[in-house]
């Protein structure tokens, strides 16, 4: 199922994306919330109709740095020993339709495409066999860095983690199991021309080993979000660049970005 946050006449509802009918694709509007027993309640109205909202709304998203080899490599860095663990705050969040806002005090910003686990329930230490159960699904994110910053400051805090520095959506997959997950092409395009192609095959570290590892030391809440890195490819956004990111079996995530007003 893909669950997607809309709002429509100022009200937000989450919805399930059902397939196309005259009008295009409709979202069954969900009674309850995806994280608990929920059902559909048989309103439909057509996704065209509607605002697409970031599809969870994180406590924290935690991103997870040089975990392609390819992509450590092309930055001049090698595969650390553990993964690399950072966050971005929950009002970098934005969703797919918004506008990335080109910071202030970068000129140097990048997209990264990653696949997004989204967390279901409330769990820490989970053991590999377990972290199949905490995981509700899985969404496109677009990493968006202020290279230049990063490499200006130790904490990635401001580099990642400035207002719009991650979209997420078009919404949560919640029918992939980990081996589908962890085998998918994942795209990145800027003004329809392709910059990033991988698999997430390539990842150094499997999502299990990345939720076992970031759960050791933190509790993680229902819609929190891992972002599981980039492939090899990354490069520069420009004001008025539309950037999308693509993976398999889930949709695309588009976002434009804009100068800050
Ligand atoms: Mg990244």
């Amino acid at each position: 199922m893909r669950i997607a946050r809309f709002s429509i006449d100022g009200n937000v509802a989450f919805g399930a994306v059902e397939g196309g009918g005259p009008d295009g694709p409709v979202l069954d509007i969900i009674r309850g919330i995806p994280f608990a027993d929920f059902e559909l309640s048989g309103t439909k109205v057509p996704l065209s109709k509607v605002r697409l909202l970031p599809p969870v709304l994180p406590n924290k998203v935690i991103g997870i740095g040089r975990n392609y080899a390819e992509h450590a490599a092309e930055l001049g860095n090698t595969v650390p020993d553990a993964p690399v663990v950072f966050l971005k705050p929950s009002t970098s969040v934005t969703g797919s339709g918004d506008a990335i806002e080109y910071p202030s005090f970068s000129q140097e910003l990048h997209y990264e495409a990653e696949l997004a686990v989204v967390i279901g329930r409330m769990c820490r230490e989970v053991p590999r066999e377990r972290v199949k159960d905490v995981i509700l699904g899985y969404t496109c994110a677009n990493d968006v860095t202020a290279r230049d910053v990063q490499r200006r400051e130790n904490q990635w805090a401001r580099a990642k983690g400035f207002d719009t520095a991650c979209p997420l959506g078009p919404w949560v997959e919640t029918g992939l199991d980990l081996a589908a997950a962890g085998d998918l092409t994942i795209q990145c395009t800027v003004n329809g021309q392709q910059r990033q192609l991988g698999r997430t095959s390539d990842m150094v570290r499997s999502i299990e080993e990345l939720v076992v590892h970031v759960s050791e030391a933190m509790t993680l809440l229902p819609g929190d979000v891992i972002l599981t890195g980039t492939p090899a490819g990354v490069g520069p956004l420009s004001v008025g660049d539309e950037v999308a990111v693509t993976i398999e079996g889930i949709g695309t995530l588009t976002n434009k970005v804009i100068k800050r007003g």
